[in-house]
């Protein structure tokens, strides 16, 4: 399904200045202010026309995307475009299909029950001492396979109205909660003083040890990690970043250099990838990913299963593959690049870790194993003796 000599491109760190903006007389300035780049982003069939030649099925599905999901590319984002190739994998995330519109039965507006998982409009408490915190409905881009895009863009029928108050109550009550998730659409789409109330006021909160933020700009837009910005997060620590990166082609000179930017003031960085037909169905390619992500000093954290939402039918793919493609990582390269495979259990049930069998058959005496070459091992559960320092 790939090139390798298109692999081999991909797995070095590519600068993407103006690229199709060029001739356009953009100065290096406003390229590189994320205010231009948000300004500047593809919205229209017309300026995508401009740049690339769409198939019947892209053209369709943009001029539906409006009911829906709205289209959004950054120009950074947009530049790494093949624009020869009509399976471009970044293409795929991002650009509209008709397919959107098939609605398999078992697809849901919602598929991880979050809806019905908030004591307060915008906070999702599933877990028992975390919360997810929804500040925004907007994202600089918009994936196609949003999982929330029941309430993200401003399409759809849904809205979020996130109550900001009783959130902040619900937290100071609830001294269960002591890690907090803000996402939403995308938190650093907020200005750095609005980010930093969020900040201040949830550190105020005196049970609340843990923060993280789950974006996708470094990535979209690698503008927007400012000096500025990783100087105002590192007053918050313990503060953890989640980025989303699903193809090695998105790690750019510009990404590499703002996630660098980010650990040098303490953010430790993990990521979540979406499992996507494709994009990233593929040993070789994940391979490169996850290889890449750790020079950026990214650490792989989930590989998810696409969450059945509606019209997702033409990125979804088999467990199978997802389980081959965790065979190909576990032992055979760095513990730290290979991520935990999940599936969102449709209707709320939450995250659930999806394994490669290496546990051969097992009784009260011995465990057999088998490992990454697949030879396999007995492991003889040691008799436990009765320790008198230990009550048991
Ligand atoms: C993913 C998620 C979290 C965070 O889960 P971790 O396994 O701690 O990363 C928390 N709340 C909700 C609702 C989530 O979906």
């Amino acid at each position: 399904m790939h090139h390798d000599s298109q692999l081999d491109l991909d797995k070095s760190f590519l600068s993407h200045s103006p690229g199709y903006w060029s001739g356009e007389g953009i100065t290096e300035k406003e390229w590189n202010s994320h205010k231009w780049q948000l300004r500047n982003r593809i919205t229209s069939l017309s300026q995508l026309e401009k740049h690339l030649n769409l198939h019947e099925d892209e053209r369709n599905g943009v001029i539906l995307s409006g009911t829906k999901l709205s289209m959004s590319i950054t120009p950074h984002f947009f530049n790494l475009i093949d624009r020869n190739d009509p399976n471009c994998p970044i293409r795929r995330q991002l650009i509209p299909r008709i397919d959107e519109t098939i609605i398999s039965p078992y697809e849901m507006s919602d598929p991880c029950g979050e809806d019905s998982h908030m004591p307060v409009p915008g906070l999702v408490h599933r877990y028992p001492d975390r919360v997810l915190f929804l500040v925004t409905d907007r994202c600089a881009s918009y994936c196609r396979y949003c999982t929330r895009s029941r309430v993200v863009s401003g399409a759809g029928d849904q809205t979020l109205s996130t109550e900001f108050e009783a959130a902040f109550d619900y937290l100071e009550k609830h001294t269960e909660v002591r890690d907090v998730l803000l996402s939403g659409g995308d938190p650093l789409l907020l200005s750095d003083s609005k980010l930093e109330k969020f900040l201040s006021r949830l550190r105020s909160i005196e049970h609340i040890e843990f923060i993280r933020i789950g974006t996708r700009i470094p990535i979209f837009m690698p503008q927007r990690v400012t000096d500025d910005l990783c100087q105002m997060l590192q007053k918050y620590h313990p503060l953890f970043m989640s980025v989303h990166i699903n193809h090695p082609r998105e790690l750019t000179l510009e990404v590499k250099e703002g996630l660098e930017r980010l650990a040098n003031h303490g953010v430790p960085l993990g990521n979540q990838s979406v499992l996507l037909r494709g994009v990233n169905d593929d040993a070789d390619v994940m391979k490169v990913l996850v290889h890449k992500m750790l020079m950026c000093r990214v650490r792989p954290y989930y590989l998810y299963q696409l969450d059945l939402i509606q019209g997702s039918s033409h990125l979804q793919v088999p467990v199978a593959k997802g389980l081959e493609i965790m065979e190909s990582l576990r032992g055979h390269t760095t513990g730290y690049s290979v991520p935990q495979y999940v599936i969102d259990a449709p209707g709320g049930g939450g995250k659930v870790p999806i394994n490669p069998d290496y546990i051969v058959q097992r009784n009260s005496e011995r465990v057999i194993i088998r490992n990454f070459e697949g030879k396999t091992f007995e492991y003889p559960e040691p008799a436990v003796q009765p320790d008198p320092l230990l009550d048991y």
